[in-house]
């Protein structure tokens, strides 16, 4: 009796482990920026989640009813095995030890090799509060003598940042080729936030960077320029603080 139940515990604990996390600062971030990575992961078999810091509530478009619902319809598309809002205040995100503790109980539930975050500079101020409060959460995770309810200390192996607005020195360029329309598709949920033609809808929210159609073409000439430094048609870039193992296996296929 003791082992099926023990089996049954362990069970629910397995299935509550990822292979990869994506963290966010707003809904939407993951879409724009790795929501191709993010589609080709889950296709590959692998267990994704996404955490989204905030419920963006100081959008200058759409509300949070709606972004709520955009968001169901994006993770639909994307195909990931969870997702949750961890409700910080949008303009406000602290690197405090509350908010630390909060991310890091999930870390160490979810147990995810890899995480991505936000790259550390970017001109949206909330991009780089949530990168810190991410890398800090994650390296502080590892740590036993941080007790935070029956939760063991576990360290994902690697943070890799994706990018918004700046330009960094990408560390590898992930192949999205396959599911870029795919991942256009998630995107295009969150209606309220992008370019519509004025002739099909007038919209009557207010302009944004965001809700530019060059913005919105942008997407495509970004995915299309990283993906041509690799020799494919549509690439995302992340870069790695740390250096990536190469050995004899894998060099051939990079
Ligand atoms: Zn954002």
């Amino acid at each position: 009796m003791i082992i099926i139940i023990l089996l049954f515990y362990k069970k629910i604990f397995d299935d509550l482990k990822l292979n990869a996390l994506f963290i966010a600062t707003h809904p939407d971030d993951i879409e724009i920026t790795c929501g191709g990575t993010c589609i080709e992961l889950v296709n590959s078999g692998k267990k994704i989640g996404i955490i989204d810091l905030t419920e963006g509530e100081l959008s200058s478009r759409g509300d949070l009813k709606l972004r709520r619902k955009e968001t169901l319809n994006a993770s639909k598309i994307l195909g990931i095995h969870f997702r949750e809002n961890l409700g910080l205040q949008d303009g406000n995100i602290e690197n405090n030890l509350a908010d630390r503790k909060k991310l890091i109980g999930y870390i160490r539930t979810l147990k995810p090799e890899i995480v991505f975050a936000p790259y550390p500079s970017d001109r949206h101020p909330d991009h780089i509060r949530a990168s810190n409060l991410i890398r800090e959460s994650v390296f502080y995770s590892g740590l036993s003598k941080i007790k935070i309810n029956k939760t063991k200390p576990f360290r994902p192996e690697k943070v890799f940042y994706y990018r918004h607005a700046y330009d960094f020195p990408a560390s590898f360029i992930f192949d999205i080729s396959n599911v870029f329309d795919k991942k256009m598709k998630a995107v295009m949920c969150y209606k309220s936030q992008f370019y519509k033609s004025k002739s099909k809808n007038a919209s009557v929210e207010p302009d944004t960077y965001i809700s530019s159609k060059l913005f919105l073409d942008n997407l495509t000439h970004r995915a299309a320029f990283f993906g041509f430094k690799i020799g494919v048609k549509y690439g995302e870039p992340f870069f790695c603080y740390e250096n990536l193992k190469i050995d004899s296996k894998n060099i051939f296929n990079i």
